[in-house]
């Protein structure tokens, strides 16, 4: 039997990890590196290049990759890469992909089986979509498990014999998930969980990117009308300027010229960490009402929580952590990698799953997230009224859960029914997701109102499966929900595979090499005109030399002393590509 991995499919970076002896261990990726970009890119042969090289690749043209495309899971939102056009299952598929090729050539095995993680606040079409994403990458979905709930699993993992209240605060790329659990003696008990779907990292990003057009009389989609590769470095440096103002309280932004080249001497604006922080003030309140939402479910005062979890690459700016340490009255907890934890609880899952000898003891228990349930009429005085929510499994119910409420037929020798099913908390469906529908139909012919029962069924990774059993006739009706979007039935399945099996991936040995070219081909855009004929030089020859390697005698030899004299050359200017991967540096993170 191949091994399960654990897989972190996340906005900005996704990370495998595999439960060793000792415990979850990342994998690293073909560059060496454990976080893999979120990226995926066609060549103009049409190759498929994803992670780091697609990363690359996105500077120097943007209209043929595609990054946030986890933004758009579970809607019909269509990316065009070049001439080619994918969802965002197909581009999720294309990345898991290749995670899963790289943990195939690190462990030596094929691998078959994963469980990825979701944001908490993932609805249906979301999860549905993951799965769908992994199907078509050739990998079975074992679990789908909450993105906090993982990083609890390791925090779980290492400090099981513990008995401590913790609030996880998960602040990625573009979701954050609060969650309220305990761990008791070997069992993590999830309590409550809230979260936005759309609040991360790359939310700051485009409001620093949106001040900086504003600043310079635009706008960005104007701006990335005109000048797309413009577009993508300006938001690279915004990028780079948010990160450091996280360690620094001031900070030279450098802006690029029309084409996307940084000059020689680049124009720069001057930003302030407190500047920053008061264009990030309008959403402070959508951080702070998602703490509370979360503790008020779990009736949980902020003194009761004994270690708040920091999870996730925003986390690290100081707003986050000082935000938590007055709201809760103590410094967050970063004992392990915020970036890395996530990973490692899905590997902890897989471990669970694979009866693994360092879990046996460990216990865990999830909550369905949101409400889940049906559109009803209701009677107000004399008339019935439509438009409202008959909750059927509560927020915050522990899974696996199957609940069953009896509806009635509105009149007399009423044949069928459309149970309308919705997720949310509002008691009108008009403020809340459609998630689908299910007809019952042949309802016997009779006069008095007709009882039909409804069955939610809310699986262990957050998949619903709703029933419908007509009273008297006896007959059940299964749900396919998902109908909303495309993609995600039976048909489609067969047609996205045939579709993705023509896309060959670039050859996963010379991505790296395709790395460096790209990584030395965007320098090129920011050096001097000095040292721009020199690089210019070593890098027609690392491309010709990466050409002749496979043709000619003596080919590998002219091929590495060519790559290290590019590597060389571009460490001289201070460009180092990725690091190999280090030892993750538990107890030393500070954020
Ligand atoms: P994740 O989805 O957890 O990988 O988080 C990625 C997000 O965290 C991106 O929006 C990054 O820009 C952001 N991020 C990573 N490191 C930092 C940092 N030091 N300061 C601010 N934001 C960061």
């Amino acid at each position: 039997m191949g091994r399960i991995i654990g897989i972190d499919l996340g906005t900005t970076h996704s990370l495998c990890a595999v439960m060793g002896g000792g415990g979850p261990e990342l994998i690293p990726n073909r560059v060496g590196t454990y976080l893999t970009p979120s990226i995926v890119a066609i060549t103009a042969d049409n190759h498929i290049l994803t992670g780091a090289a697609a990363k690359e690749m996105s500077l120097l043209e943007p209209e043929r990759c595609a990054a946030r495309f986890k933004r758009m899971m579970g809607t019909n939102h269509v990316f065009r890469l070049g001439d080619q056009t994918f969802s965002a299952i197909e581009l999720s598929s294309l990345l898991l992909k290749s995670l899963k090729r790289d943990a195939e050539a690190h462990l030596g095995t094929r691998i078959e089986e994963a469980v990825i993680t979701v944001p908490a606040y993932f609805n249906d079409h979301q999860r549905k979509a993951t799965q769908r994403a992994g199907e078509l990458a050739g990998l079975k979905v074992t679990r789908m498990i909450n993105e906090p709930t993982a990083a609890a699993l390791t925090y779980g993992f290492h400090d099981r014999h513990s008995e401590r209240r913790l609030l996880v605060f998960d602040l990625g790329g573009g979701t954050l998930d609060v969650t309220l659990m305990d761990i008791f003696e070997s069992s993590l008990e999830i309590i409550a969980t809230s979260g936005q779907s759309m609040l991360g990292g790359e939310d700051f990003t485009a409001t620093l990117l949106q001040w900086v057009c504003e600043q310079e009389g635009t706008s960005p989609n104007q701006r990335r009308a005109v000048d797309p590769r413009g577009y993508a470095r300006l938001w690279k440096e915004c990028e780079a300027a948010k990160v450091r103002l996280s360690w620094e309280q001031s900070t030279a932004l450098r802006l690029p010229e029309p084409d996307g080249l940084l000059g020689e001497e680049p124009t720069t604006l001057t930003l302030t960490r407190e500047r920053f922080e008061s264009l990030l003030e309008r959403f402070q309140p959508r951080l702070v009402s998602c703490i509370q939402k979360t503790l008020n479910d779990g009736r949980t005062q902020p003194e009761q929580i004994d270690h708040v979890i920091l999870v996730g690459g925003a986390t690290r700016m100081p707003m986050v952590a000082n935000l938590l340490r007055e709201g809760f009255g103590k410094p967050p907890l970063c004992r392990y990698h915020p970036d890395e934890v996530v990973a490692m609880g899905a590997a902890v899952q897989a471990g669970l799953y694979e009866n693994h000898v360092a879990v046996e003891d460990l216990v865990l228990t999830d909550v369905c997230p949101f409400t889940l349930g049906i559109a009803v009429s209701k009677q107000l005085g004399r008339d019935y009224r439509t438009g409202y929510f008959l909750p059927i499994i509560h927020r915050n119910t522990t899974l696996p859960v199957s609940r069953e409420e009896v509806v009635y037929t509105l009149y007399p020798n009423q044949r069928e029914v459309d149970v309308m099913i919705y997720q949310g908390e509002s008691r009108k469906i008009k403020d809340n997701l459609l998630l689908g529908h299910l007809k019952v139909t042949g309802i016997p012919a009779a006069t008095e109102e007709q009882e039909i029962f409804i069955r939610f069924t809310y699986d262990l990774s957050g998949v619903l499966e709703v029933e419908a059993l007509v009273g008297d006739s006896g007959r059940t009706f299964r749900s396919v929900l998902s109908q909303q979007v495309k993609g995600l039935d039976e048909k489609d399945l067969q047609e996205a595979l045939a579709r993705m099996a023509q896309y060959k991936f670039y050859p996963r040995d010379q991505e790296a090499h395709q790395h460096l070219l790209l990584f030395a081909e965007q320098v090129l855009a920011e050096v001097s005109s000095r040292r721009r004929d020199e690089l210019e030089r070593l890098i027609d020859a690392y491309e010709a030399a990466l050409w002749e390697a496979g043709q000619v005698e003596n080919g590998q030899t002219w091929f590495f002393e060519s790559r290290q004299k590019l590597t060389d050359y571009l460490e001289d200017l201070g460009y180092t590509l990725n690091q190999p991967p280090e030892e993750s540096d538990f107890g030393q993170f500070k954020p």
